[in-house]
């Protein structure tokens, strides 16, 4: 596929704000890509590689933007290109704003010779026919991608910059717009991972899933063909071979494929959670120590093993403990999840920050290994024996692991009892860990899921309940939300009942202490847009004021002495738990509790 033609379909879902429409042209756009199923999948969500893969473009901003000067003709330096993007905010948006003419002369010349075309064919020079399309293809991008993250060592940042330089030197505006945002992992056209999983069911399984699901006939098979997909992508963490086996095989061959040991799966991951909640769901819950290390998976051929970093880095060499740990302990190849853990002399965990010392480190392992000892805590199998287990119950999947693994398996309680689980947790606090996780003992592993089947319980943190008395409108696809909400603290004896700040909207009786955007749902932004919006008293471009009549409880790192709010304080990663219905803003924190907080830290 031309870069040309992608860069018009991504045009094209830019300006579209419907789902189900954007569903439709990805479709469009996967049929029409032949050859280029893979890369294209990857790219219309802004990723260069596979999930699994762990090669990175390690081009940070000021790279690209040089690249962009470079190609955008002698007299144009990376300041300008910053600046524009002061103006623009948008770095597609300035890379399109310029007109590469092609610096095959004196700027290449300056950027090293025959590198400075960055390895590509020489005679392709901007937009060089009538429609302003060049002869760039996406393959090729994708290749001199892979060449920029291929450069290793003394003058990597210069390969890295003449590749990107010679990129942007062939490109026309419209391309270079995919380019930059490309290089910086922007896409910014709206096209997620669900996007592009209903987009291969619809386009290569006769899926109808552009037809709102009411309209669709009866019998409809677009959900089972939807997860079919799904269920393949969890697998392999690889859009580019999903949608080229559904195109090739159909849905019998996106039910073959399974997990491979040596490639990295992403983690099931955790939300916060109660024990009240878990039993009341589940009934029974599964309840084991939260280890406070790092996330590892440990991955066994029956020969060697290597190790995974939860975000499927490849640590292996910095962590021979655990290599030598499956190798001994494994019974059988396997894939298993599980946390590595610093420890002491005599066994006691040592905090977290010891075991990053040890995680990526690349010299000096041997050294490092006499002070700092890691140990496995292995709780989930992911694979054993040649068999996937993805979609059996944890129950299972732990008996499993026990089998499997002689050594460092976790222990696990599943239980109704409240009782019991506090217990668990007293012990593991008192042995020096962090809390408690929580699971639905039924519950299947699903990658790269934060999903409510692992609740961490950690030791109550203080929440505070802070009163809404501004937001901000959201951008692009979320135009039509509040989504940051300015939040304010009830100020020493004023009630929060004043007539004023009731009525006037003043906001009389607070002081505002942070901005919470975090740990809202998409669901939850159009809920609370519908609770804030009667109560907007004034509007100012994006910035709305909000009469006080709404709390939410809050939770937060940490709370630190600031100017920027008129209380005096701001909140440290601040994150919505929940809408207090229960409460009036004269029954909300006030300034200072969080004085009281904040010196007790
Ligand atoms: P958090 O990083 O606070 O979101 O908590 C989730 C993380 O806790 C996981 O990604 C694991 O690295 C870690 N963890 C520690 N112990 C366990 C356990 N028993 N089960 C699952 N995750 C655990």
């Amino acid at each position: 596929m031309d870069f040309a033609a992608f860069a018009e379909r991504a045009d094209e879902l830019e300006a579209e704000e419907a789902d189900l429409a954007t569903v439709g042209l990805v479709a469009g756009a996967l049929a029409d890509a032949d050859g280029d199923l893979d890369v294209v999948a990857r790219f219309l969500q802004g990723r260069v590689f596979p999930g699994w893969d762990t090669r990175k473009l390690a081009v940070g901003p000021s790279l690209c933007h040089e690249a962009i000067a470079r190609a955008a003709g002698t007299n144009v330096t990376a300041d300008d290109v910053e600046d524009r993007l002061a103006d623009t905010g948008e770095i597609g948006a300035v890379a399109a704003s310029y007109d590469f003419g092609g610096q095959t002369g004196l700027a290449a010349f300056g950027a090293g010779g025959a590198e400075g075309n960055g390895g590509i064919p020489a005679g392709a020079d901007g937009a060089d026919d009538a429609t302003g399309g060049t002869d760039l293809t996406v393959r090729e991008v994708f290749e001199s991608f892979e060449r920029v993250a291929a450069a290793e060592g003394a003058g990597s940042e210069d390969v890295r910059r003449d590749v990107l330089f010679g990129l942007f030197n062939r490109a026309s505006p419209a391309e270079a717009k995919y380019l930059a945002r490309l290089v910086l992992g922007e896409m910014r056209v709206g096209v997620g991972g669900g996007t592009v999983r209903d987009a291969v069911a619809e386009a290569f399984l006769g899926a109808d899933v552009t037809t709102p699901v009411e309209d669709r006939p009866e019998g409809d098979d677009a959900d089972e063909l939807v997860a079919a997909v799904e269920a393949a992508l969890q697998v392999t963490n690889n859009f580019g071979r999903v949608a080229e086996l559904a195109r090739e095989e159909g849905v019998d061959g996106l039910r073959d494929v399974s997990l491979e040991v040596g490639r990295p799966v992403r983690a099931m991951l955790a939300q916060a959670g109660t024990v009240t909640g878990a039993l009341a769901e589940w009934d029974e819950a599964a309840v084991e120590t939260k280890y406070d290390g790092a996330r590892v998976q440990l991955h066994y051929d029956g020969e060697e093993a290597s190790v995974y970093s939860r975000n499927m880095e490849d640590v292996t060499d910095a962590l021979p403990e655990l290599v030598e740990h499956a190798e001994t302990h494994l019974a059988v190849p396997a894939i298993v999840d599980g946390e590595a853990v610093a420890v002491g002399e005599d066994g006691e965990p040592l905090p977290f920050q010891e075991i990053l010392r040890r995680f990526r480190r690349k010299h000096d392992v041997d050294r490092l290994r006499e002070e700092v000892t890691v140990e496995l805590r292995a709780f989930d199998c992911l694979h054993a024996d040649g068999e996937d287990l993805l979609d059996a119950p944890l129950t299972e999947r732990y008996a499993r692991l026990s089998d499997a693994l002689a050594e460092g398996v976790s222990e696990l309680l599943v239980t109704t009892d409240p009782e019991r689980i506090e217990a668990v947790e007293a012990k593991a606090l008192a042995a020096g860990h962090e809390g408690i996780m929580l699971k639905n003992p039924d519950s299947t592993y699903s990658p790269g899921k934060r999903g409510r089947n692992w609740l961490k319980r950690k030791p109550d943190v203080e929440t505070l309940d802070l009163v809404v008395t501004g937001a901000e409108w959201g951008e692009g696809r979320r135009a039509n939300y509040l989504g940051t909400f300015l939040l304010s603290a009830r100020n020493g004896d004023a009630s929060g009942r004043s007539p004023d700040a009731r009525e006037t909207g003043s906001r009389k009786g607070f002081e505002t202490i942070g901005k919470v955007a975090t740990g809202i749902t998409d669901e939850q932004l159009a809920e609370l847009t519908e609770l804030l919006e009667p109560h907007v008293v004034r509007e100012e471009g994006t910035d709305v004021e909000i009469r006080p009549e709404v709390v939410f409880e809050v939770g937060y790192e940490e709370i630190q002495a600031s100017p920027t709010y008129s209380s005096g304080y701001a909140l440290r990663f601040p994150r919505f738990v929940e809408v207090r219905t229960d409460k009036d803003p004269a029954d909300a924190d006030s300034l200072e509790r969080v004085e009281r907080l904040a010196d007790a830290q």
